[in-house]
């Protein structure tokens, strides 16, 4: 199934919807990070929930959302463009916790208390940003009740990621349903059931529920109206030519050290896990050039 991502509105633009496929991106987080279980169940979450929250988002638009907590996965950091890739990592990729008292992947412990952060840069001079402190830790009732408190807008989130025996992600994906001015008093009420009964979202993922399948089920009996459709893909904007920026902050000492040291700089970055490396005459080659800039 692809990794998919749906918009829609329902009841005169009162609601609003999004789901989200991202099966192949967590899974190419987990390879990427070398994550564990409740790694990947984590930074799948958030990579998920993060795609669900770019609506809107235009030209070279991007969200942050940074889940800061005192907790042993050492924070959780994800980004999502407006062309609809998303790139993030965690502190501790190799963290292991005990399942919870249901058999679950115990995220809430893995972050712990604190507060998620939301960066949105929409190309003004200052992004704007607001912080909420977290409800559970779990990712999906932080980000509904971030909406709450920072917009005003009524959500329900649903995020799984289903996780196999060797720790290869099976099922992954998510669903926003918003209540805009207007909606009719009780509509998440009773669309909230469907989000508390039956199977889990990662479940009838693996069960062959696409992103339209996943409307279908959570809407059911409302009608709604398909806006887009678009392909998702893990996706990172790193270059050499960034990190060789970076270089140039360091400073001719620390250059003329790592040049007699080692020959040569790697670097890696902590988004993609990439390794982009430096060899002596390229790091002759920034020294020159700041040591006649001076
Ligand atoms: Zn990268």
């Amino acid at each position: 199934m692809k990794d998919q991502i749906i918009r829609a509105t329902a009841l005169n633009n009162t609601i609003r919807i999004s789901s989200v496929i991202t099966t192949g991106i967590v899974e190419e987080a987990r390879t990427r990070h070398h994550l564990s279980p409740v790694g990947c169940a984590a930074l799948g979450r958030a990579m998920t929930a993060n795609l669900l929250m770019t609506w809107g988002l235009k030209g070279e638009g991007s969200l942050t959302i940074r889940f800061l907590g005192d907790g042993p996965i050492g924070g959780v950091i994800s980004q999502a463009f407006s062309d609809y890739t998303v790139r993030g990592y965690v502190g501790n990729p190799d963290l292991d916790l005990p399942l919870t008292a249901e058999g679950k992947l115990d995220v809430g412990s893995a972050i712990g208390s604190g507060q998620l952060n939301i960066t949105k840069d929409i190309g003004l001079k200052d992004p704007y940003s607001g912080t909420t402190d977290l409800v559970s830790g779990e990712i999906g009732d932080d980000i509904a009740q971030y909406y709450l408190e920072s917009e005003q807008i009524p959500s329900l989130v649903a995020l799984g990621v289903l996780v196999d025996i060797d720790y290869k992600v099976i099922a992954a994906g998510g669903v926003i349903v918003q209540a805009l001015p207007g909606a009719p008093e009780n509509v998440l009420d009773l669309i909230e059931e469907k989000f508390l009964l039956g199977k889990g979202i990662s479940i009838l993922i693996n069960n062959g529920k696409d992103a339209k399948g996943l409307l279908d089920h959570y809407l059911e009996g409302i009608d709604y109206k398909l806006l887009e459709e678009y392909d998702v893909a893990y996706d990172c904007k790193c270059s050499k030519e960034r990190f060789k920026n970076g270089l140039y902050t360091l400073g001719t000492s620390q250059l003329q050290e790592i040049i007699e040291n080692d020959g040569q700089c790697e670097t890696r970055c902590h988004f993609c896990n990439d390794m982009h490396t430096f060899d002596e005459d390229e790091l002759k080659e920034i020294l020159d050039s700041i040591q006649n800039q001076n």
